[in-house]
Order: C-alpha cells, then structure tokens, then sequence
C-alpha cells in the first residue's frame, strides 16, 4: 500500500468516524440504543438487542455454552452471522447513516448559533434585495420573523419567558417567487431548507407521503446532521391545496387531517424519522428529531382568496353614513395585501393551524416593470447568465430596452409571474446559442424588440467592426 493509499483510508476513516453506528436488529442509533456490540465485517448489535438474543434462546431452553448444537437442529432458523456478514452494515448507503452529536463541552465552547452573528433585520433584507426584485414588504416581515426566530433559538428560557415561534404563512400567486425567497434567505443564513409540496402530502396510513417525511427531507439535506437539521427550515409550498374540503362526507385525507397532523410539527415535538427514506421500515434506521427550533414557512397562491377578501371589505364598507360604492375594491391590483387570518380561515384552513403560522403577509403580483427588472437586476439575473456564457465565446450580448419590454409583456401575458420570463427566453436565445458558436468573427448580439415579436432578427456585428467603432468613440470622445 503506498502513502497517498494510506492518507485515503485514513480520510475515510476519519470520515467514518463522524457517523453514529447503528443497530443491526433495531436500526436504532448509537446515541439512542448505548454503546454496540462489533462483530467481524462492521456489524454492530446494540446490548439490549443481544440481551433479547440471549434471553429467547434461554427460554427455548438452548445451552448457550453449545452453539453448534444449533446446526443439527431441525426446523430452527438463527441469525445466520454469515448472511449478516455478505448485507453487513457497512453496505449501508451513507444517506442513511447518521452523524455523531457533538460533545457536550466542544458545545458549550462554539454554540450552534451566536445571537450577535446572526445578522440584523436591516441586513437580512439588504441581501434579499440584491437577489428579489420588489416585494418590499414580504422582505421587510420576513427578515424581522426570521431575526427574532433564530433569536428565540438561542435564547434560554429559565426566566420563564418563552418567546413564541415565527412560523410563517406567504400568499401570493404562482410565480412571484415565494420558494425563491426562502431559497435565498436558506442560503443567506447558511441553514438546511428543505422544500415540501403539501399536495403530495396524506394522513399517515394513507397512499402519499406520511407528514413527518418532511422532516426526514430536512435531515437529509442537513448530511444526516440532527442537530444542523434542528436549526433549519422547512418550506411547504401549494399549502392552500390542504384546505378543508367543502360539503364532503368522505375522510378527508389530504386536507383537514393533514392540517391536524401538521399541528405538533408545528409547534414543536420529537418526531421519529426515517433516515435516507420516506417511509419507516423495518430496513431503516429511525432518528429522533425535535422540530422546536425548525422554522415553518407555508406558502400558497390561495387562489379566489381575493374574493373572500372583497366581500369582507365591501361588508365593512356598505354599512353606516360612510357607505362605499360596491364596486370599489373590484379595480384594486394587490388586494391580498390586505389579506387577515379571518379571510384565509373562511378559505378552509382550521384556526389551530392558523394559530401555529402567526406571521401572514402576501407577495404582490409581478408588474410589467418588476418582470423586466428580474430580467436584469438580480445577482443571478437571467440576462447575466446568458451573458456570461456568450462571455466565454467572446461574445458580448446586449438586449435593447424595447425588447426588454417585449419581454415581459409576453410573460404577463402567461400569469405564471417569473416563471414565463425563462420559457420565453430560452426560446429566442436557442438559435442564437446555436449559431454564434459557428463564427469566430462575430462580437456582438443585439437582441431587438422585434426579434422578440418576430418581426426580424438580431442584429449581429462583426469582431474588425466592433474595434473600429470602439477606436472612433475613443476619439471622438
Ligand atoms: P412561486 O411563488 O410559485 O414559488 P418561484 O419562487 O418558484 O415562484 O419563482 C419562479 C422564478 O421566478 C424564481 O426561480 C426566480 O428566478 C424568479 N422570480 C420570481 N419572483 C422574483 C423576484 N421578485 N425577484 C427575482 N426573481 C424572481
């Protein structure tokens, strides 16, 4: 074996290392089930589960001392130590093995979350601005909820003062970029996220994913780390497909019984998981974790919620000597703005859950303006992308204002929000992607509005033009 060889299996073990062993017999964890019992090829059974061994050959009246007696037995199957060694636990995938807790001291040393590092609302929020364009007051409310949650975290309660949790519940339609939010705030502050879609989600016992997979989701996106895991967050989207069902008399499955389910989880309880699984079964290890400190954050596009909203208002209007026309808020762009729990309470969302996600605020629709802004102005913006990539070719590619416009005139047109503004150019972006690569000489892409409309094409100029006209504006300037 030579040196790097060696320096490898080190690493690996190493590595190896920062993993809990895990009982064969039960799949509890180290931590859980006490010191294990190693037999060859890295098979580990904790001592309660040899204990049972032992105990049930005792009472089948087995002289322990004479294990080879058992072969000649008739009708009697064992644990066959050969079988475990050929599936042995160290064929266990990693996904599903599960990181060490740190000891206690090296905590008391470094806490998992220092309340003078977390970063202030103010600047929570300077950098949800370079990435989201707009939704100023959905940043505002969120930067504040997340600062005072992680706050909360790490605060102890021994004066008998506990601060509540900042579960949150987003509303705004399809595209306006709520995931993309949580996304960014989840990279931000460098905690797992892990993104839900509560359509998929059913009572336990029922075909879909039981409620707790959520955390198991967040486990796994913490490397299987239950205390990284305990500090993250768990975004469910499409939350308003889990509403009551109205006039049913069927079990309601995949709405109120969810929302019930979701309750603890909410608020906080040890909840077993599967590790690197969706489901519990009797091949996966289970880990516990407390979702005490994990931030909820729900998101929906509840839509007709406007309406509800309406008739709310117009009621409040039309009564007394300051009656309102009952048209009035027919025009208004963002009603959800003025979005109450009452209104989403009336939407089919049972007020215990409501209870549970007490910061609510809405996303305003995306404007014509906000659309040809998320085209240029974010860090990652898609123009930026696709300059960058062009940049590799030496090629520069510029977009004209008009067809900027086009742009997000066509996407609006879509209502899917943001989400059209990538469709559409990655359409005209195609034969372009596909062509320049062809000529050397070309170092520059004009795209103009009547490229996007279809009226013409890019306007393509030529490497020897470019430094002829760069040298003229040099001197003529
Ligand atoms: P939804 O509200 O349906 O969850 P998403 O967050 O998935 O919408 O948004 C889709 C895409 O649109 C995002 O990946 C993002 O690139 C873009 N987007 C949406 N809203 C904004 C915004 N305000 N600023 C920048 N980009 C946005």
């Amino acid at each position: 074996m030579d040196n790097t060889e060696k320096l490898e299996n080190k690493d690996e073990k190493n590595k190896e290392s920062e993993y809990e062993d895990i009982c064969y017999i039960c799949h509890r964890p180290e931590s859980k089930a006490g010191k294990m019992i190693k037999i060859p090829n890295e098979i580990c059974i904790c001592q309660d589960c040899m204990q049972k061994t032992f105990d049930s050959m005792n009472h089948m009246g087995f002289p322990i001392g004479d294990m080879s007696s058992f072969g000649n037995m008739p009708n009697i199957s064992m644990i066959n130590l050969s079988d475990l060694q050929n599936m042995g636990m160290n064929m266990m995938p990693k996904s599903q093995k599960l990181k060490k807790k740190k000891a206690k001291e090296e905590k008391k040393e470094k806490p998992v979350l220092d309340v003078k590092a977390i970063p202030a609302p103010h600047q929570i929020k300077a950098s949800l601005d370079e990435y989201v364009v707009g939704q100023e007051h959905a940043k505002k409310v969120m930067s504040v909820a997340v600062y005072n949650h992680y706050k909360r975290v790490s605060c102890d309660i021994e004066d008998g003062v506990e601060i509540e949790k900042s579960n949150m519940l987003m509303v705004g339609p399809t595209g306006s970029g709520k995931t993309y939010m949580v996304k960014t705030l989840a990279k931000l502050l460098d905690v797992p996220l892990a993104i839900a879609d509560a359509t998929s989600l059913t009572e336990a016992g029922y075909i879909g994913d039981d409620i707790e997979s959520v955390v198991s989701k967040l486990l796994a996106a913490a490397d299987n780390d239950v205390e990284k895991a305990e500090h993250g967050i768990i975004f469910i989207d499409e939350i308003d497909k889990i509403a009551k069902k109205k006039n049913t008399h069927q079990r309601d499955v995949s709405g109120e019984s969810v929302q019930q389910g979701m309750l603890k989880l909410l608020e906080g309880a040890e909840i077993e998981v599967p590790v690197g699984a969706n489901s519990k079964n009797a091949m996966v290890p289970l880990a516990t974790v407390n979702t005490r400190n994990i931030l909820f954050i729900c998101g929906g596009a509840f839509p007709d919620l406007a309406d509800i909203i309406k008739e709310r208002l117009n009621k409040k209007s039309s009564m007394g000597f300051h009656a309102d026309l009952k048209d009035k808020y027919d025009k208004e762009e963002n009603l959800l703005r003025r979005v109450e729990v009452e209104d989403i309470r009336k939407y089919g969302m049972i007020p215990e859950f409501l209870g549970r996600l007490p910061v609510i605020f809405a996303l305003d629709s995306l404007s014509e303006d906000m659309l040809v802004r998320i085209l240029t102005e974010p860090k990652n913006a898609i123009i930026k992308q696709y300059q960058k990539l062009l940049a590799m070719d030496e090629v520069k590619l510029h977009l004209e204002e008009g067809a900027l416009r086009a742009i997000a005139r066509k996407a609006k047109k879509k209502d899917v929000g943001a989400r059209a503004l990538r469709a559409i150019i990655e359409e005209f972006m195609l034969d372009i992607m596909y062509e320049i690569p062809k000529d050397d000489n070309i170092g520059m892409v004009t795209i103009t509005e009547d490229y996007i409309e279809n009226k013409g094409g890019p306007v393509i100029s030529m490497r020897g033009c470019l430094a002829l006209e760069e040298k003229a504006g040099v001197a003529g300037a």
